[in-house]
């Protein structure tokens, strides 16, 4: 039947990852709508108190509340799911629900993680903050050098933890060894593809366990609502994951779950297209710039390994004035088209200062080991006409002498 095939996998792995984006999960109700229906509940009913039962006894198959089961959400975690390659995906209501979930869900007290130094400022607070709090200890390293990850194993370390461009440095991990590694030592590679999205780089096909996504970023792509999601294989879903979200439960909304279903159908498009203007803006930049982190330029000292793993630069990119504080300030109050937002994937052009904004709370310290100075800015490069973005640029620069 037609209106299940996105729900068939012997159809739906077949199909290429664009047509995936538009069709994987889709199950259309008895109206045969085209667009996904929108089941925004939180219970169910049933015919019969016997059929309850049997729903709770796993006996018969069928919904029993949502946040143990939603078809809108559910939609959307098997469309993730193709498009990453995974067996399985569970969406979460944010990203950072999403990576806490996917790090607490395996792990216990006495277990030992290893994690990028690099990272989204929640991410480290997790592995610097959380974890040890409940008996989890953590080592932090540059996750660039294939030997740091290979010295910092303990007999006890269960997890590698790292996302590959890291926010907002740029810092590239070698996917493929760090995974080989892991698996030599029994360990569970979790990965924060936020930056990239499926469309531009799918993690597992280098080894990866356990990817782990915002999708308030790429996958929403517009700037409207926060969302994660973990894929991994069924047993780590099913049998890891599920027991710990069911009980606790970091749900997505099926509204929320809806807005990404719809922005996954632009990805593809929307990620190649920002990828360009990212590259043609970040040209310009390099000019006039006295430092630029940009995976898709040459001068990146990481940029062969970037463009081996990813299928383009992505919309994101980091340059660092001279000036400090005051000069990146001044450039951001010099803008008139894009945005001081501290978001990224979105379909806006968006720039931040890191170590006032996303990277605050981790303190100076923290920030120079990371590579994050007070002269470092950050770009999202959106779909406007990367003309009218460089003239914005342009003046910026001039008024604050650059
Ligand atoms: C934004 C971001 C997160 C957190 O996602 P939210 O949806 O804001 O909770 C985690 N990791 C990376 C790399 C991010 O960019």
């Amino acid at each position: 039947m037609k209106r299940t095939t996105g729900q068939n996998r012997a159809i739906t792995s077949k199909w290429r990852p664009a047509t995936q984006a538009i069709r994987g999960g889709t199950v259309r109700s008895e109206f045969g709508e085209t667009s996904e229906a929108l089941f925004l509940t939180s219970g169910y009913s049933y015919d019969c108190a016997e059929d309850v039962a049997a729903r709770f006894a796993g006996e018969q198959a069928g919904m029993t509340y949502s946040r143990l089961q939603n078809p809108t959400v559910e939609m959307l975690e098997e469309r993730i799911a193709l498009m990453e390659g995974a067996e399985a995906c569970r969406t979460q209501a944010s990203g950072m629900a999403a990576m806490t979930t996917a790090l607490l869900c395996q792990l216990s007290a006495g277990d030992h993680v290893v994690a990028a130094r690099a990272a989204f400022g929640s991410c480290r607070w997790l592995t610097d903050n959380l974890l040890p709090r409940f008996g989890i200890t953590t080592t932090t390293i540059d996750s660039r050098d294939n030997d740091a990850w290979k010295a910092a194993i303990q007999p006890n370390t269960k997890v590698f933890f790292f996302e590959s461009p890291a926010n907002p440095t740029m810092d590239i991990v070698d996917i493929a060894y760090v995974c080989t590694l892991a698996k030599q030592h029994g360990i569970t590679t979790v990965v924060d593809n936020a930056f990239c999205s499926p469309a531009l780089q799918r993690p597992m096909e280098f080894g990866a366990d356990v990817v782990a996504y915002s999708a308030t970023k790429l996958m929403d792509g517009q700037g409207r609502v926060l969302a994660g999601a973990v894929c991994g294989s069924s047993a780590f879903i099913n049998d890891v994951l599920l027991p710990f979200q069911r009980n606790t439960g970091p749900n997505l909304s099926p509204f929320n779950a809806w807005v990404v279903m719809k922005g996954l159908e632009t990805l593809d498009l929307r990620a190649r297209r920002q990828s360009e203007n990212a590259l043609e803006v970040g040209r310009f930049m390099e000019k006039r710039v006295p430092k630029i982190l940009h995976p898709g330029l040459p001068s990146h000292p990481q940029h062969e390994l970037a463009m081996k793993q990813m299928k383009a630069c992505g919309p994101i990119f980091a340059f660092i004035l001279d000036g400090g504080r005051r000069q990146a300030h001044d450039l951001l109050n010099a803008l008139e088209l894009i945005d001081i937002s501290n978001n990224i994937g979105d379909s806006r052009s968006l720039m931040t200062h890191p170590a006032s904004t996303t990277h605050h709370n981790m303190g100076a310290e923290a920030r120079e080991a990371m590579g994050i100075g007070e002269g470092m800015l950050r770009i999202n490069v959106g779909l406007e006409d990367p003309a009218d973005l460089i003239e914005d640029l342009d003046r910026a620069l001039c008024k604050v002498g650059l």
